[in-house]
């Protein structure tokens, strides 16, 4: 008996399950298939093609093989294709809100949402394609030329994780097209569905055979491995957890190659005396509880002036309060289940390692009812500043809340994490916020706001947080290499 209904069926029975080589859409080479399953129900969704090492290397040497070609696309072109596959994403907006909400349980607005964002980073590497500059300059001595120009940096390794899974692969694909790039595509085991569908829009756009390979696996390192220690393949872009990403970097520095690392974050929020409180509740519910909690930028760590806390603290438990609990397809539910049972898990140890060292439960702490791997919205109180929950990402719908008396504390507390990617402000005083900026160590500064990503925008942490930028002009820099030709005196020629 299925849970699915006629609707979600058909849009699962057109999604490619195989894996995508050389344009074409083929089974595993050992015939391999794992499943893919609702967090919200446990049902398995579909069976995807699982990729081992002859399967990802068959994949680079169609990246390989069509490389010097697509580097030499003219950049017009290239952009009309990220320009189309824009167009489709968004006409088939539904299909691919339903599809993450499916394997990923967020809720369908937010889904939704999603998709425009992860839109956005086509629409966005459509535009920045042809502005691609170089620079040809005289020498300070006034003699010799320096032309410098960009070059594609040759085949790359993405690799994604589960918890945004079409924007975190338009955000690599999007300029990695941008720049003339092949890749090889390795989604996260637990929702490949998404990415398997944007794979078959960039071929409806017109992406030419090779240019993108996808090859979904339930053994990550198996895949990765072999690929990285290949002397084709010049870049890795990874997205996921800081301790995958510092073992990808060893790996990648055997053939000392082009990393983009965007990695875990322990966001603070800060809520000055002077903040404006109901804007400060409605920025933390969005910062904490979009994806679940489950996002690289949520809110990890609530530090609010001790003048203001209660008042802050009764506002948000009450707004937390009104969360509904269900599955993302269901009307009127704004928590989907978490990833998996061992992130339940997780979540719930943190929680009660909270309370053994001195935080109070003031709502939430506890599973949610049914099959899917619901946790309850939580919000803690007077949580002390040494508590392990404060040192690690939570990754749940669970809101620590601390105190601080001044400025300096603030930013003390906010800076005490390995982890530097994004921050949040709440005040009315702009020197203040400048004050803070320059002090803290983040990479992306929420100023009186609780959602800032955007594709025009740089993203990407400091720190543990990562190496790179994804997004912004500064999103195509990451797949290109720069190229500088020294011409001698044209007037001694
Ligand atoms: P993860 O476990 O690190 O996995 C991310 C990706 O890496 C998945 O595709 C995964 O494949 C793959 N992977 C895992 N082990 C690997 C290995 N040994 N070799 C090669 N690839 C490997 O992270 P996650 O749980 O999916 O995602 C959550 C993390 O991502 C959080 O820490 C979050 O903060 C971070 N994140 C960061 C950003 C950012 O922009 N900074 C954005 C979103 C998420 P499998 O699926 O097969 O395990």
């Amino acid at each position: 008996m299925t849970n699915l209904t006629e609707r979600e069926q058909e849009l699962l029975a057109s999604v490619p399950k195989g894996l995508l080589i050389a344009g074409q859409w083929q089974e595993a080479s050992s015939g391999k298939t794992f499943p893919v399953a609702d967090p919200a129900t446990g049902e398995v969704l579909a069976h995807v093609a699982d990729a081992g090492r002859a399967d990802a290397e068959a994949a680079l040497d169609a990246a390989d093989k069509v490389q010097a070609d697509w580097a030499r696309t003219p950049s017009r072109q290239r952009s009309e294709i990220l320009r189309r596959a824009y167009e489709i994403v968004t006409e088939r907006a539904d299909d691919f809100a339903l599809l993450m909400t499916l394997e990923m349980g967020k809720p369908l607005d937010q889904a939704r949402a999603e998709v425009v964002y992860g839109a956005e980073f086509l629409r966005w590497f459509a535009e920045e394609a042809v502005r691609d500059y170089g620079r040809y300059v005289t020498t300070p001595e006034g003699n010799n030329k320096i032309l410098v120009q960009q070059k594609p940096v040759g085949p790359c390794l993405l690799i994604t994780p589960w918890n945004f899974p079409l924007a975190m692969a338009t955000r690599k694909v999007g300029p990695a097209v941008a720049a003339g790039c092949t890749m090889v595509l390795k989604p996260a085991k637990l929702t490949p569905l998404t990415a398997q569908l944007f794979a078959d829009v960039m071929i409806e756009a017109g992406l030419p055979s090779g240019v993108l390979n996808v090859v979904s696996s339930s053994r990550a390192g198996e895949v990765s491995g072999p690929l990285l220690r290949d002397p084709r393949l010049r870049k890795v872009s990874f997205t996921g957890s800081t301790p995958v990403g510092k073992q990808l970097m060893a790996e990648a520095s055997e053939n000392v190659l082009r990393s983009s690392m965007e990695l875990g974050g322990n966001a603070p929020f800060i809520v000055f005396e002077d903040a404006d409180l109901a804007k400060a509740v409605e920025g933390a519910l969005a910062a904490k509880m979009r994806n679940m909690g489950e996002a690289c930028t949520a809110a990890n760590r609530f530090l609010v002036h001790e003048d203001v806390v209660e008042e802050f603290t009764a506002a948000f438990t009450t707004a937390m309060q009104e969360l509904k609990l269900g599955r993302g397809t269901e009307p009127g539910s704004t928590v989907g289940p978490l990833i998996d049972g061992r992130a339940r898990d997780d979540v719930h140890a943190l929680v009660l390692g909270a309370v053994e060292d001195g935080a109070t439960i003031a709502l939430g702490g506890r599973f949610g009812e049914g099959a899917g791997y619901f946790y309850e919205p939580t919000v803690l109180t007077g949580v002390p500043h040494d508590a392990r929950i404060l040192g690690q990402e939570i990754f749940g719908p669970v809101a620590p809340i601390t105190t601080f008396s001044s400025e300096a504390e603030a930013i003390a507390l906010a800076n005490a994490t390995e982890y530097g990617l994004a921050s949040y402000i709440y005040t009315r005083d702009h020197s203040r916020l400048l004050r803070v900026a320059e002090q803290i160590e983040f990479g992306l500064v929420g100023f009186n706001a609780g959602v800032i990503s955007n594709a025009a925008a740089p993203f990407g942490g400091v720190k543990q947080s990562g190496l790179g930028r994804e997004g912004g002009a500064e999103g195509i820099a990451e797949y290109t290499t720069v190229q500088y030709i020294g011409i001698s005196d044209p007037y001694k020629n």
